[in-house]
């Protein structure tokens, strides 16, 4: 069992300023919060904390790690608080017993590999600080190492989660010792029977593999030396675990591994990689078939050595890696790559990351001050996401800033659209709510709830955009079949008149063409009246109930039962403007279709008014008494003091329709010294009529220049 003075011993050695005496308090301290705490083996609590501090001086980390390690179990095991922690040690160190006590609370419930990836990911987002994740580590170290005592089913649990998620970390950290003895002590516990077997016999092999070991690396050495080369060599017992995989790879039983022990050839230059070649060659025999130069022929991800196996001393089988410094280095990198390869959905901003981490580890590894070293080095790596479940625990990645609906849409489409709300960690969220890690989100649909158009404010992932755009344009391509087969209904009669002639001369295949792009507006009404072959114009009877397809431009702001003009406007229906409007007039295009506009029961429209009056007291009141009492509700009221005693009032009201509005201009113009009442719609000549609007749709709708008089007159 570790004692306190060992760790402070170790962290004095390798930093002489470290806070000895911080790390004492944190001892008594803790030791006073487990004080009656056993573990599973029955040992007094306080030897896990002292354990892992144990190795993280090991580690050569700072004295705040050191602390962390001494309290990482204290909040979420005793009674012990963060804010207890700030107090005594510091905002620092609350800040990594909170994130080490944080990583704790994740659990790993997928056995799916990519899902394993994302729980690395959300580790080291959660992590944030290279320490807390260094402190789990080795908090995790000493549980596996101590993990017998625990229930069976407990032990698999933590066995699973270690060689998926802290192995491959610890890995990626660099730190190979540790990856291996995590690999191993998992291994123990999930393949026990193989575990068991391998170790018999590597016990049984183990005397004379590292003797082997050690003489053929003296022989190795001597050899380069005396070519004159300077050259390291280094004999290694590859782990259990890796055995254990290659073993099950290549389908083979553990005599006929010849790899157990590998060794590495480390020179300065290429020639001197072949010539290494050359001397282990003409000491050994090569077995046939095994060499291989991935210096002239470099793997695809750049890695660089030159490999082969020999037949040993006393028949053993040897494989040997040949390769200079500068491809050691690459080669060690490039493991790392390999592996990032390997897992789906990493993109080279992370492999960069990793890159980074490794170095720093390296770093830290080779620094006389680490303290100073690890001074707030945060670990911004994967800031950038935050990882959510599902209520069934499945994990999701989502870009940082993400919201409710981003969830429902990566979960599937149509949860998405049919999405209601969600609750988030069981409380009612909005659509605007921020998601967190490790936020659990349920999502409630109905098949009732479609996508609205402001949802796009609510998202921020392009899945979840694409797919909100993709149901309106499909909405959209409905409107406007719905709209193209009235068109078409109007104009030939029905379906069946519509000929052959008709379709080729419109360049039409079918009829649904013809009514997807009659909707769309893209067919000239002149073309299309010319190929019905029909003289007698006819408007189009729309009623403002399809689906909100019309709806009044604002700028004239027609009602039912005006002569309008309209246009479809692709993915809002139809866009009607009065006859007079000068907007419409101006602009240019065929596309333009005479509407007959009947109005919608108990609805009310909006348009407004220009009144013209004498300037009196009371005036006002006069007039908005007249228009509510006609039944029509005023909505704004603008007045404009003219010169001398004028004033014109414009004013915006609801109608139910043209008529009702006649009623109303009849009524306001009975009111004593109003002198004009009008339409705000801005006039224009019957000449820019024809001049801008064109042949087609004064012959669509006809050119009933003396009806419009008669009804101005009526107005
Ligand atoms: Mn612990």
């Amino acid at each position: 069992m570790s004692r306190i003075f060992e760790v402070t011993d170790k962290v004095r050695t390798h930093d002489p300023r470290a806070d000895i005496d911080m790390i004492n308090r944190a001892y008594v301290f803790a030791a006073n919060a487990h004080a009656n705490q056993k573990r599973s083996s029955g040992e007094p609590y306080m030897g896990h904390p002292v354990a892992v501090a144990n190795i993280l001086a090991s580690l050569r980390l700072d004295d705040k790690s050191i602390v962390t390690g001494l309290l990482h179990d204290t909040v979420e095991d005793t009674a012990v608080t963060l804010e207890d922690i700030e107090r005594r040690f510091g905002s620092e160190v609350a800040y990594l017993v909170d994130g080490v006590t944080k990583i704790g609370q994740i659990r790993f419930v997928s056995s799916e590999h990519k899902q394993a990836e994302n729980f690395r990911k959300m580790i080291l987002a959660t992590a944030k600080d290279l320490r807390v994740l260094l402190v789990k580590l080795a908090d995790r170290l000493h549980n596996m190492r101590t993990l017998g005592f625990l229930p069976d089913r407990k032990r698999q649990l933590i066995a699973r989660e270690t060689m998926e998620l802290y192995a491959p970390l610890a890995h990626r950290l660099g730190i190979h010792w540790l990856t291996q003895e995590l690999e191993d002590l998992s291994f123990s516990h999930l393949e026990p029977e193989a575990y068991f077997e391998l170790s018999t016999k590597l016990a049984d092999h183990l005397d004379s593999l590292n003797r082997t070991r050690e003489r053929l690396e003296a022989i190795m050495q001597e050899a380069v030396n005396r070519m004159g080369c300077r050259a390291r060599v280094q004999g290694r017992m590859k782990h259990m675990y890796s055995l254990f995989l290659k073993m099950q790879r290549k389908q083979v039983d553990f005599d006929d591994i010849y790899d157990l022990v590998a060794f590495r050839v480390i020179v300065d230059d290429t020639p001197a990689c072949y010539q290494t070649l050359g001397i282990i060659h003409s000491m050994y025999r090569p077995v046939p078939g095994r060499f291989k130069d991935y210096i002239a022929l470099p793997k695809p991800n750049g890695y660089q050595s030159l490999h082969t196996s020999i037949i040993g001393p006393d028949n053993f089988r040897l494989e040997v890696q040949i390769r200079t410094e500068a491809m050691h280095h690459y080669a060690e990198d490039g493991v790392a790559a390999h592996w990032l390869y390997k897992s789906d959905g990493l993109d080279a901003r992370d492999e960069k990351n990793f890159q980074w981490l490794k170095q720093l580890t390296e770093l830290l590894q080779e620094s006389d001050q680490p303290g100073e070293f690890l001074e707030n080095v945060r670990l911004d790596l994967f800031v950038k996401e935050v990882y959510v479940f599902s209520r069934d625990g499945d994990l999701f990645a989502l870009p940082r800033g993400a919201l409710p609906l981003d969830f429902a849409y990566a979960v599937h489409t149509d949860i998405g659209h049919h999405c209601l709300g969600v609750r988030i960690n069981g409380q009612p969220a909005d659509f605007t709510t921020r998601l967190r890690n490790g936020d659990q989100i349920e999502v409630i649909t109905t098949p009732e709830q479609t996508p609205s158009r402001h949802w796009e404010q609510h998202v921020r992932t392009p899945r979840a955009r694409q797919a909100i755009r993709q149901w309106f344009r499909r909405e959209e391509r409905d409107a406007s079949v719905r709209v193209g087969d009235e068109i078409m209904l109007e104009v030939f009669g029905s379906e069946s008149k519509v000929s052959k002639e008709a379709l080729r001369a419109l360049h039409c295949a079918d009829i649904d063409e013809l009514r997807t792009r009659l909707g769309r507006g893209e067919i000239p009404l002149d073309q299309l009246m010319a190929a019905s072959k029909r003289n007698a114009p006819r408007r189009l009877h729309l009623t403002g109930t399809e689906q909100g397809l019309i709806r009044p431009a604002k700028c004239c702001l027609p009602l039912p039962g005006d002569k309008v003009l309209g246009r479809f406007e692709h993915g809002k229906g139809i866009l009607v403007h009065h006859q007079e409007c000068a907007v419409a007039a101006a602009e240019e295009g065929e596309a333009w279709m005479g509407v007959d506009w009947r109005p919608e029961e108990g609805k009310l429209y909006r348009t407004s008014l220009e009144i013209k009056t004498l300037n009196r007291r009371g005036m006002l009141a006069s007039v908005s008494g007249a228009i509510a009492e006609l039944g029509a509700s005023i909505d704004d009221l603008r007045i404009h003091q003219l010169a001398g005693d004028m004033t014109t009032l414009n004013v915006l009201i609801e109608v139910k329709d043209r008529v009702h509005m006649a009623k109303l201009m009849r009524g306001l113009r009975a009111v004593a010294d109003v002198v004009r009442v009008r339409r705000n719609i801005q006039l224009r000549t019957s000449e820019n009529i024809s001049q801008r609007i064109g042949r087609s749709l004064r012959t669509l709708i006809g050119s009933r220049k003396d009806d419009d008089e008669k009804n101005r007159e009526k107005e």
